[in-house]
């Protein structure tokens, strides 16, 4: 095994990954920006390496910086974690070319997927059903016309290399069609570098499920059920569940076993999630995500199995020591992404906390770099916590999830704890009856004027 990586992120998830590391007794690296000295992950890292100020592209996005480091501190591997060059294939290829073990995908599948309209095409001639739209990306306004006549309204403009919930927009009518495909062309130019865009038919009441994949790059790849990621906000993720309430074991092993199929194929390696909106019965593949999500820790707590370790294992040799055969879930898990923001307005809340109280107990997990007397930088990510709850049944682990909420305290700056204990008392959450738009529904009825 490594006996050294290093982690190029920061917060919760470069924490998950020095435990996974701890655990296997290798040693970590940790880098940070300014902001970030006094972090949980610097703490409790073996090492840690400054690589700028706290603007992310001038630390974490600095790759120069970040193979410094490496070089520096001898670091045998380097775990990219999720967000800022997790998903840069330029970047996995540097790390490779030094000599370093990138613990992710290839370079060439990190850039396959990375395109939206090219990772949609492959998967279908992989034999994984999309969702229906454009064939391939829309170059000018009589395309996009012509498209959309056959697609139908209401369809999505959607950036190739968006991401983060960002380049989309909706099409309700014909006359709206011009205005939105060149106000969206130039923003995904400005915030992708890239003003490719495509269409796709927008679906109204769908749920985003998503089936969690590891790959050991030698054709055997694994498939550990699904993630009911529906609960979101401008697209963005706020509680996920596995299994999805919408399940039943059947359609379960059916995609999962569809996904891993295709994905075997082109020997795909390391973790990777396979995102889909499904609606009427039927998956509509979205697009893939090549690298560990925020949401990973609902899949550990349901099969038991440590996805980073898996990485790390796969990373160094190819061997990963799970089999198909062996992995089930087991009993129900939620997460609720805590977030330093107001719980009904959003607007961020960085600033330093004093009062911090994680909650705790049976099937009770808190990934969190928070402390009592840290400050939340201003710079990154509203994330601040992710509350992971387990339980032999969905009642259970909502009954759980209830009272753990209750116990957590975070002060005196905002998180949207609130927001997710209102959810509990909902009659259609309750009984796992949503979609991807039902939660702007919630909070629209349920914020104090
Ligand atoms: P990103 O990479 O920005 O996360 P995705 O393609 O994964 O973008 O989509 C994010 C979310 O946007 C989905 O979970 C869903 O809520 C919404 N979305 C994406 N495509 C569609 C579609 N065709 N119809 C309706 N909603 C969609």
């Amino acid at each position: 095994m490594f006996s050294k990586v290093l982690i190029a992120n920061r917060g919760e998830i470069a924490l998950r990954i020095h435990r996974a590391c701890r655990e296997m007794g290798i040693e970590t690296v940790a880098v940070h920006s300014t902001a970030d000295a006094r972090a949980m992950h610097v703490r409790l890292a073996d090492e840690s390496v400054c690589i700028g100020p706290p603007p992310a592209r001038d630390s974490y996005l600095n790759i120069p910086a970040i193979m410094a480091a490496a070089e520096i501190t001898g670091a045998e591997a380097i775990h990219p974690g999720y967000g800022f060059l997790s998903e840069n294939a330029e970047f996995a290829e540097i790390v490779e070319e030094h000599g370093i073990a990138f613990i992710g995908p290839t370079a060439a599948h990190i850039r396959l997927m990375g395109d939206k309209v090219t990772a949609k095409q492959s998967v279908a001639e992989l034999g994984i059903p999309v969702v229906p739209g454009s064939d391939g990306a829309v170059a000018d306004l009589a395309r996009a016309r012509s498209e959309a006549a056959r697609i139908g309204y209401p369809l999505l403009l959607k950036a190739a290399a968006g991401g983060g919930g960002r380049g989309m927009k909706v099409v309700h009518a014909e006359d709206e069609l011009a205005g939105a495909f060149s106000t969206t062309r130039a923003e995904a130019g400005a915030a992708f570098g890239d003003d490719t865009v495509y269409m796709e038919r927008y679906l109204e009441r769908p749920r985003h499920i998503e089936i969690q994949v590891l790959g050991d790059g030698q054709g055997r790849v694994v498939h550990m059920g699904e993630r009911d990621c529906s609960l979101q906000r401008r697209h963005q993720k706020i509680l996920e569940e596995s299994p999805s309430p919408a399940l039943n074991a059947d359609a379960r092993e059916a995609i999962g076993a569809r996904v891993a199929e295709a994905l075997a194929k082109i020997s795909y390696r390391g973790a990777g999630t396979v995102e889909f909106l499904y609606e009427n019965g039927a998956f509509n593949f979205i697009e893939m995500n090549t690298r560990l999500q925020v949401e990973h820790p609902v899949t550990e707590a349901v099969t038991g199995i440590d996805l980073v370790r898996q990485q790390l294992r796969i990373a160094h040799s190819g061997a990963m020591d799970v089999v198909q055969e062996d992995i089930s879930l087991d009993g129900h898990a939620i997460e609720c992404r805590i977030n330093a923001e107001h719980p009904w307005t959003h607007a961020p809340s960085p600033g330093r906390l004093t009062d911090y109280h994680p909650p705790g107990g049976l099937g009770v997990r808190v990934d969190s770099g928070l402390y009592a007397g840290y400050e939340v930088p201003p710079h990154y990510d509203s994330l601040i916590a992710k509350l992971v709850v387990q339980g032999r049944n969905r009642n259970e682990c909502l009954m759980r999830l209830r009272r753990a909420l209750e116990e957590f305290v975070i002060g005196p700056i905002a998180s949207n704890i609130e927001l997710h204990l209102a959810l509990m008392n909902d009659a259609a959450f309750l009984d796992g009856d949503y979609h991807i738009h039902w939660l702007e529904d919630f909070i629209a009825r349920t914020a104090p004027e």
